[in-house]
């Protein structure tokens, strides 16, 4: 290939949607050639979120109004029997406009002659290429060719950065649909089955009487659908949209390669507990900006020196807690109904709501684990759960090991 048929960048984004978007906004001001590279034409379309997130996002980015829609203040868990305990904390998560978020960050680089934004344009592959003793990445879209220092896959859970790198996330189905319905307007509800039980059902009250009500499965998302929304008595031709969409599951895959770094839903950023990612991602984002920083700075784009201001950052911060997420979903997926019961009688009957409350965190549990395993009951109750469903003492041991 001609070197004169390449655009040349310093960083070039893979997706422009929440990750993409604000790893650019955070290096715009470090006077790089970015391109953002986003194979839909419009941004934060498709809408595919739940849009729940907790109040962690405002320490993190500075939000305009308009964004959050409503806040809920209690978190309402039900088991497939219909049992169910009501949990609330200092913590009111935020329901946003997910759409708004996307393009938050999209409109402020609109205001940067350092970003391009190439839309409607489909990343397909890149090739590494030695140029003066220095790595490139040589990247083919469907509409031209892009040299670049540093490639970053912000791709989303089917990435084809990833795929090319041999990185596969594992993904669970979701649906969704908005619609007016008479639920509580400041609770959101989460319905464990063991159809689903990768995830959960979910009501998430949006405002002005609206829920975004969904459903996530490893299999057969429809027919769970369809069974959740005649167990909620909701008639699916009511709705005013609906959406789809995809939720890696798992824990945070290898992040770092040569003048590659992976981000957000791409590097498997996710909690298994709930699938959320926007404030792991966020979070990784920084360490994302500062890696890029110093890349440039040292002029080294190797995979050991993205592994130590990128990879090693993330891995014990967010990479930990995800990997407790996991370890907590492993657990959710083998509880029986019966099982979920003695766990509401426990936290009850030993006032744990109060631990909760104090130590709870949607994104970080590590803190509020750690007090609820010093509670005798407690304790005593995972290890017996533990000991009838020794698989799980399996995982946790191949995850640790
Ligand atoms: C139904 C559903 C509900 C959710 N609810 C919540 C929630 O309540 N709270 C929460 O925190 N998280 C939630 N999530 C997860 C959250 O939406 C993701 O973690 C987040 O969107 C990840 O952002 P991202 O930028 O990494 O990837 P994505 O949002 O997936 O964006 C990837 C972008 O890359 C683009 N792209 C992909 N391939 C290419 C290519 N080859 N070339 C060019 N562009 C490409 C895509 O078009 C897209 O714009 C939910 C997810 C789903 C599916």
């Amino acid at each position: 290939m001609e070197e004169s048929s390449y655009e040349y960048f310093d960083v070039c984004i893979v997706g422009a949607s929440i990750a993409g978007n604000y790893l650019s906004f955070l290096l715009s001001t470090s006077n790089l050639r970015i391109v953002v590279l986003e194979d839909h034409r419009e941004i934060g379309l498709p809408f595919q979120c739940a849009g729940i997130i907790s109040q962690k996002l405002s320490q993190l980015i500075k939000l305009p109004k308009g964004i959050v829609l409503n806040q809920v203040i209690t978190a309402k868990i039900v088991s497939s029997s219909g049992k169910f305990i009501k949990l609330s904390g200092d913590e009111h998560p935020y329901i946003v406009d997910r759409v708004a978020l996307d393009r938050l960050y999209y409109d402020k680089n609109q205001r940067n002659t350092k970003v391009t934004y190439y839309l409607g344009e489909k990343y397909k592959s890149f090739e590494y290429q030695i140029d003066n003793d220095k790595k490139y990445v040589l990247i083919e879209t469907s509409k031209r060719k892009i040299k670049s220092n540093l490639l970053v896959g912000c791709d989303g859970p089917l990435s084809s950065v990833g795929k090319q790198l041999k990185v596969k996330n594992d993904v669970l189905y979701a649906t969704q649909i908005r619609i007016k319905a008479h639920f509580s307007e400041d609770e959101a509800a989460m319905y464990f089955d063991p159809q689903w039980k990768q995830l959960f059902g979910w009501i998430v009250p949006e405002g002005n009487l609206i829920f975004r009500i969904g459903i996530a499965a490893a299999n057969n998302v429809n027919e769970c659908f369809k069974r959740f929304l005649e167990e909620l008595n909701i008639d699916i031709n009511n709705k005013i949209d609906q959406q789809g969409g995809i939720i890696p599951y798992g824990i945070m895959n290898h992040i770092a390669f040569d003048n590659i770094v992976l981000l957000g839903d791409a590097a498997g950023q996710v909690k298994a507990t709930t699938g959320g990612g926007i404030i792991m991602l966020l979070t990784a984002a920084k360490y994302a900006s500062r890696c890029v920083n110093l890349c440039f700075k040292n002029n080294n784009f190797s995979k050991k020196a993205i592994k130590k201001y990128y990879e090693k950052p993330c891995s014990q911060t967010i990479g930990r807690e995800l990997k407790l997420h996991y370890l907590i979903r492993l657990i959710l997926e083998k509880f029986k109904d019966k099982d979920f019961v003695i766990f509401f009688k426990i936290i009850k009957e030993n006032r744990i709501e109060h631990l909760i409350t104090l130590y709870g965190d949607m994104d970080f549990p590590k803190a509020l684990i750690i007090k609820l395993l010093r509670k005798r009951t407690v304790l005593s109750f995972v290890l017996k759960f533990l000991v009838k469903n020794p698989v799980i003492i399996f995982k946790i041991l191949k995850l640790l090991f």
